[in-house]
């Protein structure tokens, strides 16, 4: 299967020759092609972005929510579909593609269409004048996705950018297109005006550095990895462009000795390898109190160790495979360090890396949950992000502590903390330098909510009227009141 850019409401051949394969990361066998896209074809993108952009601008926002709702209705009767082909494409198990990226996806058009729909102006009134503020569009926004959550992240992006009056170019992972491409099928379906949303394929040095640096291109929404984001920063950041940055993390999740035990052991072990680790979100530092440690560790050991592993279309898998042979060797390598800086492997490690699977699945990226103990707060595998089912376990003994180690990285992104005195949760909670934390939970989330980090984890917030601000300019205008003066 051969993939298309999307420019122009066409499916439109690359200028380029140059195809990359994609592989599904169960099997290691390719399914299909996407195109290597060149200058040429971001050129034609945000030129037809460009063109679109003052019929759609000029817009009611009601209408232009009206076409958020008829996506999200158009994915919805596509939800089998996605759920199986981001299963597929990125080794997921179909349960969770289905509970969270079918879901999401749909809810997030949703969402940004009621939220766009209750959006007012805001005015200020002066004893002699009154302002009036109101939100214009920005022009023509770059969006550029991982592979860990394709559809769910890229309809985060499109629905609150072009609810908001941009038109823009889509760049998904080169990883992890299918899903992107089954968003534009759905646009086109549902009629939505030509060039307001497009699509280009290619990998990120490419494709997606053009995009970037496009003289045209007036914001950029990235999501990925901390060290690409400084790249996309340091092209974007020279002319002034609106720039969301959401990168990577290394997060706790803290476990007190007055914790409910079993809701906390279940808790940290789907925060630890939901997706095998590859969620920005995923607690890949465990921070355990010292009264608890061996109990709650043997527990933890044990839950970890029934997660059921294997073929990622079957309903009860718990656990795919990794995303890449690339990125497999990268996880495995610190497998490699923990054992260099003295950690003892309670799950996985050397001796247990690799499932026991069918045979077809023999050329897929796949490795065991791996829980370390014994490393130092310092070591590399407790401060790096390693986005794969690799998790390090530490005791502590106070708050203070457990605040220091959790705030020992330069990431910051989420956290939980496990309590049942949830004024110490707060408390807690209030003190780790991040972007969002849960007390008693992980992943749960409000989407009115503000999502982003501080430090290696980026710039800006999305979320809410977090996202409809960032997918805007607001304008004053104040208007003398001559019989006040
Ligand atoms: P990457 O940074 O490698 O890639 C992200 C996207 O950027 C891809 O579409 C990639 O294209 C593109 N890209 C790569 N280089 C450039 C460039 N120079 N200019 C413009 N675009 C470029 O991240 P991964 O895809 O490996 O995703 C994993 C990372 O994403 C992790 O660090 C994770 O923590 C983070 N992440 C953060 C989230 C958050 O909300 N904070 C959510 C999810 C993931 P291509 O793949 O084609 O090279």
């Amino acid at each position: 299967m051969d993939l298309q850019n999307f420019i122009g409401g066409e499916f439109k051949p690359s200028l380029s020759n140059d195809w990359i394969d994609i592989l599904e990361p169960s099997t290691g066998c390719k399914f299909a092609r996407v195109p290597n896209s060149s200058r040429g074809d971001v050129d034609l993108a945000v030129s037809s972005a460009r063109s679109a952009f003052p019929m759609w601008a000029g817009l009611e926002s009601s209408e232009r929510a009206d076409w958020l709702d008829k996506i999200g209705d158009a994915l919805e009767s596509n939800y089998d579909k996605i759920a199986t082909t981001e299963s597929r494409d990125t080794g997921k198990p179909i349960t969770l593609a289905r509970q969270v990226d079918a879901n999401r996806s749909v809810m997030n058009f949703r969402f940004f269409a009621q939220m766009i729909r209750e959006r007012r102006s805001e005015t200020f009134e002066m004893s002699d004048a009154k302002n009036f503020v109101s939100y214009n569009p920005v022009g023509v926004g770059a969006l550029i996705t991982p592979w860990n959550l394709p559809l769910y992240l890229l309809s985060w992006k499109v629905a609150p950018a072009i609810g908001m009056g941009n038109t823009v170019v889509c760049k998904p992972s080169e990883l992890t297109p299918m899903t992107a491409n089954l968003l534009m099928e759905t646009i086109n379906s549902v009629g939505l005006p030509p060039g307001v949303v497009n699509l280009i394929h290619g990998n990120g040095e490419g494709a997606g550095h053009d995009l970037v640096a496009h003289r045209d291109v007036n914001l950029v929404s990235f999501t990925g990895g901390t060290a690409t984001g400084a790249k996309v920063a340091s092209v974007a950041a020279p002319h002034f462009k609106k720039l969301s940055l959401e990168l990577g993390g290394k997060n706790s999740s803290i476990v007190f000795a007055d914790c409910s035990l079993e809701a906390t052991v279940s808790g940290v072990t789907r925060s630890a390898f939901l997706n095998q680790g590859q969620v920005c979100l995923c607690g890949s530092r465990i921070l355990v109190e010292r009264e608890i440690y061996n109990d709650f560790t043997n527990r933890l050991v044990q839950s970890v160790k029934q997660l059921k592993i294997g073929d990622p279309g079957h309903e009860e898998t718990e656990l795919g495979a990794l995303i890449s042979k690339d990125h497999l060797m990268k996880v495995m390598r610190y497998v490699d360090i923990a054992a260099e800086e003295g950690g003892e492997f309670l799950t996985g490690g050397h001796k247990n890396m690799y499932p026991q699977l069918e045979r077809r699945f023999s050329d897929g990226y796949w490795m065991n949950p791996t829980v370390i103990s014994g490393l130092s707060v310092d070591s590399r595998c407790s401060t790096e992000e390693i986005f794969g089912p690799i998790v390090t376990i530490h005791p502590f003994d106070d708050e203070e502590q457990a605040i220091e180690i959790a705030n020992n990285t330069n990431y910051g992104l989420a956290g939980s903390v496990w309590t049942e005195d949830l004024e110490k949760g707060r408390r807690v909670a209030e003190r780790i330098r991040t972007g969002i934390m849960w007390v008693n939970t992980w992943l749960h989330r409000d989407l009115r909510t503000p999502f982003g980090g501080v430090g290696d984890s980026g710039i800006g917030r999305e979320g809410g009227r977090w996202s409809l601000d960032f997918f805007s300019e607001p304008l004053n205008v104040c208007i003398l009141d001559k019989d006040n003066q």
